[in-house]
Formats: C-alpha cells, sequence, structure tokens
C-alpha cells in the first residue's frame, strides 16, 4: 500500500511542478513518463507550453523519458523533438528500466523524480526503486484509452488507503 502512496500529488497537470518544487525537495533529476503526462495519448506533436516548461526544468535537471509505449515511431520522433533520451517498452512498474535511466544521470537516486499520471505504474515503479513520485494529473482533458483504467486505478488505490488529495506545494 506504502508503494502506491505518490510523495507528490500534483493539483493539475504536469506543468505545476515547477523550479520552486524542484528546489524544495532538492532534485536533480527527472524521469518523466510519456502518455497523458507530457503529451496526450496517440498526440506525436509536442505543445509549445512543454517545450517552453521543459527549457526551464532543464536548467535545473537531468531529464530522462521513460514510457512503457511501445510504439518506436512515436516515442522516437516525441523524444527526438525534445531533444530527450527515452526508454520505451519500459513495463513500468518493473524497475529494471528505470533503473537504466537514473543510473545514467548518475545521481542519488534520493535526488531523482519519477513524474507520472498513473498510480500502479509510474508511482509504483518509482517507489519501488526509491524514488521520489510525483503524480500529475493527465495533460489533456480528452478521455484517453486510459481514462477507464486510470479511474480504477484510482479507485483501488484510495480503497487501499493510498491519499491522492493535491499536497500543499512550495
Ligand atoms: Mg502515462
Amino acid at each position: 500500500m506504502k508503494l502506491l502512496q505518490p510523495d507528490v500529488v500534483l493539483g493539475g497537470n504536469v506543468f505545476c511542478l515547477t523550479p520552486a518544487l524542484i528546489g524544495h525537495y532538492g532534485l536533480k533529476g527527472l524521469v518523466l513518463d510519456i502518455d497523458d503526462t507530457i503529451v496526450p495519448v496517440k498526440t506525436t506533436e509536442v505543445s509549445e507550453q512543454l517545450v517552453t516548461w521543459l527549457a526551464e526544468m532543464r536548467q535545473e535537471c537531468q531529464i530522462w523519458l521513460v514510457t512503457n509505449n511501445p510504439h518506436k515511431q512515436r516515442i522516437s520522433t516525441i523524444a527526438q523533438s525534445l531533444d530527450l533520451p527515452y526508454i520505451m517498452s519500459a513495463a513500468k512498474p518493473s524497475v529494471r528500466k528505470l533503473q537504466v535511466a537514473v543510473d545514467d544521470m548518475g545521481l542519488p537516486y534520493s535526488q531523482v523524480a519519477m513524474v507520472g499520471d498513473r498510480v500502479f505504474t509510474d508511482v509504483l515503479g518509482g517507489n519501488r526503486l526509491g524514488l521520489l513520485t510525483i503524480l500529475a494529473q493527465p495533460i489533456s482533458a480528452t478521455a484517453s484509452s486510459f481514462h477507464l483504467l486510470r479511474r480504477i486505478e484510482f479507485k483501488l488505490a484510495k480503497l487501499s488507503g493510498v491519499s491522492l488529495v493535491a499536497t500543499n506545494l512550495p
């Protein structure tokens, strides 16, 4: 149950993750989920807001993209347009590929956060590895194929005693 608990629950999408929050938690690295965290599912274009936000984050942190998505063309296009290293088919909550990304950063795990929109993949995987876990609301209000699944996951997590109330942020 403890492994499902995000350390930080953002009140909105990933853009609520600010340099102040990065500083507050002493973060030097971010592992970002892709689908519904930084781009809507099935979207390949990256938004201007995402590019601007990443430029700001890059000044504070090393960044890797780690997704369970296996679609090479779409994922590599997104990663290349953002100029970020990536791992696909990561099978989160397995820690194996998350670990590859974090080890590449050469940082203590305590200085790296896993940022994602899913409790049973992103949060569970991040917690298993000992990263700070940050749960973001989905980037798009549009219902994705994961929408129902996410709602079921949230219900299950809450039933397990996990709090998904937005954290008061610095
Ligand atoms: Mg996702």
